[in-house]
């Protein structure tokens, strides 16, 4: 979850995120996704909840 530890960065340096939710473009779609409906795909891609299929 490499955007939830960016974001957490971004808080503890006092700087504002880019978007006020921590996101990731889908890998499969590349549309931006809310992390927290991210899902793990096949080969460790980060997909988002519709190509995941769940
Ligand atoms: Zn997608």
């Amino acid at each position: 979850m490499k955007t939830v530890v960016e974001a957490k960065d971004y808080l503890e340096s006092g700087l504002k995120p880019p978007h006020t939710f921590a996101g990731f473009v889908c890998e499969q779609c590349g549309e931006m996704t809310v992390s927290q409906y991210g899902r793990t795909g096949q080969n460790g891609k980060k997909i988002c909840q519709d190509c995941a299929g769940y």
